[in-house]
């Protein structure tokens, strides 16, 4: 039995793409248990900033640490409102410049259809792979993630910024071309950008390990249960997939103290 704080898989770029959940003592190997039954037990909570046993709120976080924590900023959803970089802060100035003032790729990724996104350049492959992203290619690397923002924002016209999940899950992919839309992408920003234009990157292609495709989906979760049980056929993002087509998006559900069992 492994118990612990869930937290949202760790993952390597292999082929196809390798999970583990990392508790304190103790590595899951994911991938090996595809296939077998593994039932989740929730035994409490553990905030990932104050580490109390209080209800998770969202992203891990307890109420109190939701709206006040550094980690839970509105520019990490919304880069465009980082202000590190005029030295104005927002909740704690130097954790702020830390995250923010380093450099940062907006990049365009295939998950169902293409989609713009930010990250930190020594975290792209990742954040693609907590997507569930198929492929995925840089488009431009600037020093801080108020300037990544401002492109995305300016990419939002012509591309989406959020994953449809659902057709993420059952591979419902459409046939675009990615290295044609990064043609379109960079000709949309333009001078302003052209500096940081990354003109020679190649795609990334991610592939999962994933028994037995499913055509729906529906979505379980600690908050709604204290028990998740089924037989795992694959894993894709930060989801676990079930032979029921229930999946189980591990961080979404961060936070949770749990009881993993895992049986043939
Ligand atoms: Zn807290």
């Amino acid at each position: 039995m492994f118990s612990g704080v869930l937290k949202k898989m760790t993952s390597i770029h292999d082929n196809p793409v390798r999970y583990i959940l990392d508790f304190d003592n103790d590595l899951l190997f994911l991938n090996q248990i595809i296939g077998k039954n593994i039932k989740i037990h929730k035994t409490g909570y553990c905030c990932l900033s104050c580490f109390e046993n209080l209800q998770i709120f969202a992203n891990g976080f307890c109420k109190k640490c939701f709206f006040e924590s550094p980690m839970s900023g509105d520019w990490i959803m919304k880069p465009e409102l980082s202000k590190a970089h005029l030295e104005i802060e927002d909740r704690d100035i130097s954790y702020e410049k830390k995250v923010q003032l380093q450099n940062h790729i907006v990049y365009l990724s295939k998950t169902s259809g293409i989609k713009v996104g930010v990250t930190r350049s020594n975290n792209m492959a990742t954040r693609w792979i907590d997507q569930g992203a198929i492929e995925a290619i840089e488009l431009i690397e600037v020093p801080n993630r108020y300037l990544a923002g401002i492109a995305e924002v300016k990419l939002k016209d012509k591309f989406s910024d959020k994953t449809n999940w659902r057709k993420m899950l059952t591979s419902n992919i459409d046939e675009a071309d990615i290295m044609n839309d990064k043609k379109i992408a960079l000709d949309s920003l333009g001078s302003e950008f052209e500096e940081f234009f990354k003109t020679d990157s190649e795609v990334m292609k991610f592939n999962y390990q994933i028994d037995k495709l499913i055509d729906s989906v529906k979505s379980i979760s600690l908050k709604k249960s204290d028990n998740i049980e089924g037989k795992l056929i694959g894993i894709k993002g930060q989801y676990l997939i079930f032979d029921d087509s229930s999946v189980f998006n591990v961080r979404s559900n961060e936070g949770y103290v749990v009881d993993i069992s895992i049986s043939d």
